[in-house]
């Protein structure tokens, strides 16, 4: 039997291609010679299965969702040859040990940042263009994987800043609505340090590393992170292990994080900013500020 190639269209939706792989199983008799080629179609038919499953928790826009982990994920997107990886390689101390995230035909590992005693993932996605919501390219659907980022790191070159704003509005334009931190990159290569445009423009030199320590901060402060630390009973708050919570979230949250299970307490006990008095006896519903210290008793 002659058999065509098989072949779909990445546009296609998820389930239509199952449903088309199904079919050409059935329809492919078993024998020795299509034993290789159906066992290939089983793979990748439980491979778009799994996806399906993925899609409906994403809202069924697209087949992705990322992978999160740590306290917070952001991604980096930006044109080619801007210095994405560069920065990645400096804010990253190592890969993070997690699955490698399919991306269509590409696999995307983030690189996990550590600040302030927070691990932060950074997916740094490829393909980025102007023009992506056109459905050029996979700028698209690279953007609407963006969507189940904490924060957008769009970054361009010196060279390519004029396409900030055509970037910005495309993103708007997919409704992705996540705060954005544009960073300028390359800023060694001209001689007079730029002003600042806007609060949340940033200009640094991934390669030199200029600017970096303030894209941090920036960075938790657009993800709106704060520090909680806990004390054990008559022993010394542990500060080197602080738990990483939203700007404006309460003691519950941190019950939440660390008893598995509902748990009632004597008495909640608050030291630090937000404390009128040291040992300040606090409820569940008190809201934190960051360097809090709690102790649970
Ligand atoms: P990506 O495609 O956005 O990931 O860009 P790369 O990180 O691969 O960088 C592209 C090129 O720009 C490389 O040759 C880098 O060495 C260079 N580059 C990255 N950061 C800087 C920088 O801060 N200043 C200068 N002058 N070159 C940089």
């Amino acid at each position: 039997r002659k058999r065509t190639d098989y072949y779909y269209s990445d546009m296609m939706d998820i389930n239509s291609k199952i449903a088309l792989i199904e079919e050409e199983i059935r329809q492919t008799p078993y024998h020795k010679a299509t034993e290789h080629y159906i066992g290939r179609l089983k793979a990748k038919l439980a491979k778009l299965r799994a996806l399906a499953i993925q899609s409906k928790k994403t809202g069924g826009r697209f087949g992705f969702a990322l992978p999160k982990s740590g306290d917070a994920t952001v991604v980096l997107i930006g044109p080619p040859s801007v210095g994405k990886s560069t920065l990645l390689n400096k804010l990253t101390h190592a890969r993070a040990r997690v699955a490698p995230w399919p991306f269509t035909t590409l696999s995307v590992i983030p690189g996990m940042m550590d600040f302030k005693g927070a691990k932060i993932q950074i997916f740094d996605l490829p393909g980025i263009i102007g023009g992506a919501t056109k459905g050029i390219g996979r700028g698209k659907e690279v953007l609407s994987v963006a969507r189940t980022a904490d924060l957008l790191l769009l970054m361009v070159d010196i060279k390519t800043r004029n396409r900030v704003n055509l970037i910005l509005r495309e993103i708007k334009e997919l409704e992705i609505d996540l705060p954005v931190l544009v960073v300028i990159n390359k800023i060694d290569l001209i001689k007079d340090f730029p002003q600042k445009i806007s609060p949340d423009w940033l200009f640094v030199s991934a390669e030199k590393e200029i600017g970096l320590e303030e894209l941090k901060k920036m960075i938790w402060q657009k993800l709106s992170l704060m520090r909680v630390y806990l004390k054990p009973r008559d022993k010394k708050p542990d500060f080197t292990k602080p738990l990483i919570l939203k700007n404006g979230q309460a003691v519950t949250d941190v019950a939440k994080k660390i008893f598995s299970q509902e748990k009632k307490f004597q008495r909640i006990l608050l030291w630090g900013p937000s404390a009128q008095f040291p040992r300040q006896e606090v409820s569940l519903t008190r809201q934190l500020k960051d360097g809090d210290i709690l102790s649970f008793g």
